[in-house]
């Protein structure tokens, strides 16, 4: 064989074998867009990138599609009309939607109504979500925790209806909209083939096996008192990680910060602890842990925790101490 040839035939084995190599390579598609009032940013690895677009089109759409379903502001909206026609008849709902309620009430039930998505009519009462925030009266307090009770959600199964047995009750999903919404995004995403994926819509992250070189998903923690800053960071394969904060949504008078989430006790912000996190298998379980652990506080909140074999925690008290689950020592990377 000639030289030249020889040359050729080199260069056409190494044209092949990249050609071959990018094909096989796994490829990164990332899609960032703004819904459920906050960033959702997705990145998955696939070596099909047809497949890849395709899987994160139908993720999106679940989430747009979902997002009306759940929020109580849409006139669309099932739960609108659960809180509209509330004390006056049963309604029928879709089957996310009483998926997500029949859930919501379990949640209930575990952490002592710590957990309480009957919560709206304080969350009004407070004008959260609106620019001119309030802080009420003692009496209009006491006056609006009468109204929130979650036994007086009743589902019938069979009928497929959701009724609200009392006027004044309304139902505010936003403590575990976001979670389960993420869980069936990523239920989209599984159904499609991928088997590398990461979600995050505002802090409810879920994540699909591990990244492509073998290693876990790193997920920071914020800091909760430092906005650019990390606080922990947690290796994930398969699993889902929630945080809920004081510093997310909060307004401040007379030097008393006044955040979102409330004792359905007393009505008010729940204080002493400012920043929650719990991993579990899924965004939804994650997502409601995360607003009842902020309310049960660290000791109540742990045991409750500790009990579900399932689930971690990390909970940040006001003097910025981190406190974890036994479950997380030496799994956590804690920067203070
Ligand atoms: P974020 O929205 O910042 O991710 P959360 O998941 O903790 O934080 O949700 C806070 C929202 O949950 C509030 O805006 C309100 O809609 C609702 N909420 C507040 N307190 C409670 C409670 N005790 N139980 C259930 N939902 C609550
Ligand atoms: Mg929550």
């Amino acid at each position: 064989m000639k030289k030249s040839s020889l040359i050729y035939l080199a260069v056409g084995i190494i044209l092949a074998g990249f050609v071959l190599y990018m094909v096989r390579a796994e490829k990164k598609i990332e899609r960032t867009e703004f819904l459920m009032d906050t960033i959702v940013n997705s990145v998955i690895y696939t070596r099909n990138r047809r497949q890849g677009v395709n899987a994160l089109s139908s993720a999106f759409g679940e989430m747009y599609r979902l997002e009306i379903i759940l929020d109580r502001h849409h006139t669309d909206s099932e739960v609108f009309v659960l809180n509209r026609d509330a004390g006056t008849r049963p309604i029928v709902v879709s089957a996310e939607a009483l998926d997500v309620i029949k859930k919501s009430l379990q949640v209930g039930e575990q952490t002592g109504g710590a957990f309480d998505i009957t919560i709206a009519p304080l969350i009004n009462l407070w004008r959260f979500g609106s620019a001119d925030v309030y802080v009420p009266s003692e009496n209009e307090l006491a006056q609006t925790v009468k109204l929130v009770d979650f036994r007086r959600v009743q589902v019938n199964n069979n009928d497929g209806t959701v009724f609200l047995d009392g006027g004044g009750t309304e139902l505010d999903l936003g403590g575990i909209a976001k979670g389960y919404i993420v869980d069936m995004a990523i239920e989209a995403l599984l159904e499609q083939g991928i088997t590398s994926a990461y979600l995050d819509a505002g802090g409810d992250i879920r994540v699909i096996g591990e990244k492509p070189d073998g290693s876990a998903w790193r997920i920071g923690v914020r800091h909760p008192r430092d906005r650019r800053g990390i606080i922990a960071i947690v290796e994930l394969r398969d699993k889902a990680i929630v945080t809920s904060g004081d510093y997310e949504r909060f307004f401040v008078v007379d030097d008393v910060r006044y955040h979102h989430i409330i004792d359905p006790k007393t009505g008010e912000p729940s204080r002493g602890i400012i920043s929650v996190t719990v991993i579990a298998p899924d965004a939804f379980t994650a997502d409601a842990y995360s607003t009842a652990l902020f309310v049960l506080g660290l000791e109540k909140g742990m045991e409750i925790i500790e009990s579900l074999p399932e689930l971690e925690a990390i909970m940040i008290t006001e003097d910025e101490q981190v406190h974890i689950t036994s479950g997380l020592a030496g799994k956590v990377e804690i920067r203070q």
